[in-house]
């Protein structure tokens, strides 16, 4: 789900994001669309990768894609025999036959509750079958709540507790099992926490209520593979993420607005070209312009086509395609997100630096693609010695200097992140232009095919599981990356 500003009553779209305390306080004014239009999804949460496919109607009965939804799970395949369809996943071999309810899995009977259905060659199961079916070909406990259409694979389950300290000063302190990172949204009396590839599960009691005035209420909802937190409250309420993503802590926007401590500096307009601006970008006032949390750069573009990745597809198709994801999986977390070029574009590399000096952003990501090689490399900028900066401004080519340990952090963050959605990952330093110019934590993302299978590099569901990984890594670096950007 991205923000958008075409709702009812609402003030439209507005992104703000104060350093306070030296916590990231971010709320985007988001609308969510009537649920009526939204497409209907399912979404699966695993120890390897939290991801939500379409839905399928068929005869009035959801069905799921098996193969898709098995692809990140593991090795799998699947060969078509007329009306048979055979899969196979890791060790597993599960048989269908199209029009027909009764399946093979691992050489045993299973019987679906509607007609396994075959389309083009792809195979639909009914949802309703999935926990039963999946167990048995994953091997393992699978629990699916049909209602929310949300599949849980093993013990993935997150939890959480809320509770408001302090009556007087209110704050309402949500704590979670493991790191979250939902898309926060306000409305008239209500601030919305979704959740939309968090296993976030349902307290005891679906209804929390407070011994506060200003903050009464937390519901637990679900639908549509979704899960949603929705605070009830008489004020504007702004949300702080902290503990890496396991504690959001909310309170009134008036008493955030003034922190206790006189540490954050003032806030003061930017003069000098943005390119020699150092370090200090203060954030924008909170009723200036949008401000943004990343800005990420589609590599290549226009008569600059990068690698030839194979004789169809250019590298600056690749780029522009994952930096789209990207921006969506940032935006998903809270982390505003601006793109380079948002179309097919030739740029050089400084009109790229200046763009994003100027924007000012917390990191900037730079995306490349290659055929060679597997999953992805990290790179950070590597900076020649003996740079000619004097004075309150740096020189071009060595702008980055300052900010090199930022970016290894931002780097080591999104590695981790990768690594553990089983990616192979190698973090490199090199003289990567514009990284050197670039007045905040800047890493370049090379992306490469798995196991040099070049059809799968252009695929949407493989960016997508590296999009959203590389998101959760720069989400896990916020605090760090806010702390320095005030
Ligand atoms: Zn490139």
């Amino acid at each position: 789900m991205t923000t958008t500003g075409n709702g009812r009553g609402s003030s439209g779209r507005r992104g703000l994001m104060r350093a306070a305390l030296g916590v990231l306080l971010a709320l985007a004014s988001v609308v969510l669309l009537p649920g009526s239009s939204e497409e209907k999804r399912v979404s699966i949460y695993s120890t390897v990768a939290n991801y939500s496919l379409p839905v399928a109607e068929r005869n009035k009965v959801d069905y799921v894609g098996l193969l898709e939804l098995l692809e990140p799970l593991g090795t799998v395949s699947a060969k078509l025999n007329g009306n048979r369809w055979r899969l196979r996943y890791n060790d597993a071999v599960a048989e269908f036959t199209a029009n027909k309810r009764k399946a093979r899995v691992r050489d045993a009977d299973v019987q679906l509750p509607s007609n396994f259905v075959l389309e083009s060659g792809r195979g639909l199961v009914p949802l309703a079958g999935l926990s039963n079916l999946l167990s048995r070909i994953l091997g393992g406990p699978v629990a699916f709540n049909p209602g929310a259409r949300r599949l849980f694979v093993g013990n993935v389950a997150v939890h959480f507790t809320a509770q408001v300290s302090n009556p007087a000063s209110p704050k309402l302190i949500v704590n979670f099992t493991a790191p979250v990172n939902p898309t926060i949204a306000t409305e008239p009396g209500k601030l919305r926490m979704t959740f939309s590839h968090d296993p976030v599960v349902a307290p005891g009691s679906p209804k929390l209520t407070f011994d506060s005035a200003v903050i009464a209420s937390a519901t637990f909802l679900e639908s549509n593979g979704e899960a949603e937190i929705v605070i009830d409250t008489t004020v504007p309420l702004l949300a702080a993420f902290s503990n890496n993503g396991r504690t959001i802590t909310i309170e009134p926007a008036a008493a955030a607005a003034t922190p206790a401590l006189p540490a954050a500096p003032p806030a003061a307009p930017v003069s000098t070209p943005p390119s020699a601006v150092p370090a200090m970008v203060a954030s924008p006032p909170a009723s200036g312009a949008p401000h943004y949390f990343a800005v990420v750069d589609a590599s290549h573009g226009g008569d600059e086509r990068g690698a030839a990745l194979t004789e169809q597809l250019a590298e600056k198709d690749v780029t522009l395609a994952f930096a789209r994801l990207l921006r969506q999986e940032l935006d998903n977390r809270g982390l505003r997100t601006l793109l380079v070029r948002d179309a097919d574009s030739t740029l050089t590399a400084d009109q790229r630096a200046t763009f994003t000096n100027a924007a000012a952003p917390a990191i900037y990501v730079c995306v490349h693609a290659a055929s060679q090689g597997t999953g992805v490399r990290l790179y950070t900028a590597l900076i020649a010695s003996g740079g000619g900066s004097s004075g309150p401004f740096l020189d071009w080519d060595t702008a980055q200097g300052p900010f090199e340990a930022l970016s290894e952090a931002a780097a080591t963050s999104v590695a981790a992140a990768l690594h553990s959605k089983q990616f192979p990952v190698r973090t490199l330093t090199a003289p990567l232009r514009p990284l050197n110019n670039i007045t905040s934590a800047a890493v370049a993302i090379e992306i490469a095919p798995p196991a040099n299978d070049m059809s799968r590099l252009s695929s949407a569901a493989y960016q997508q599981l590296i999009a959203a990984a590389v998101a959760s890594g720069i989400a896990d670096a916020r605090d760090k990356l806010q702390a320095a950007h005030r």
